[in-house]
């Protein structure tokens, strides 16, 4: 490409007195700052304090269950394929007879994990479910930590709670 070679050579004026020792742009500085001091703040008190989320935010993932309480994923690995980021792991196994009450299809994850340091947060595992089992939450993120272990949620984590009326 062309450069234009367009150019503006700017001089440089010698400071006069007052600007020499920079009161009146300490004066016009603690203006901008005492100004703020009465202007609607910009910052929120994170944590205690949250903002309205979208209804279409994706946030921290959520495994369902049924009506009756089992749980609906039947390990079939079609998110954790559906997954860019190769965020999800999972480990299938067998229904018993005794745990019908437990988990909805005869095969389920005895170990399903998210990384959420690696997810995006994109949804494509959500989409792929064939069995409405998994959901990102509008109203909850992954909180902040310092250990990296932590962000990788089993499913103590993200299983919904059992619901009792
Ligand atoms: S939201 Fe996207 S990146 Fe995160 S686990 Fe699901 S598919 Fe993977
Ligand atoms: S969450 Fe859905 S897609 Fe993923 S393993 Fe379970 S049933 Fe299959």
């Amino acid at each position: 490409m062309q450069l234009t070679n367009r150019k503006k050579v700017m001089e440089r004026k010698p400071m006069n007195f007052l600007e020499s020792i920079y009161l009146p742009a300490v004066v016009k500085g603690m203006g901008i700052t005492l100004s703020h001091l009465f202007k609607k703040k910009a910052t929120i008190q994170y944590p205690e304090q949250k903002r309205p989320m979208s209804n279409v935010f994706r946030g921290l993932h959520v495994l369902r269950r049924d009506e009756k309480g089992a749980e609906r994923c039947t390990a079939c690995g079609l998110c954790a394929l559906a997954c860019p980021a190769e965020a999800i792991t999972m480990t299938a196994a067998e229904r018993k007879k005794e745990e019908k009450h437990l988990y909805r299809e005869e095969k389920y994850a005895a170990v399903y994990e998210i990384n959420m340091l690696r997810c995006i947060f994109c949804g494509l595992c959500e989409e792929a479910c064939p069995k409405a089992a998994i959901f990102l939450q509008n109203d909850k993120m992954a909180p902040a930590n310092y250990d990296r272990g932590d962000f990788i949620y089993g499913k103590d984590r993200l299983v919904e709670p059992f619901l009792t009326n």
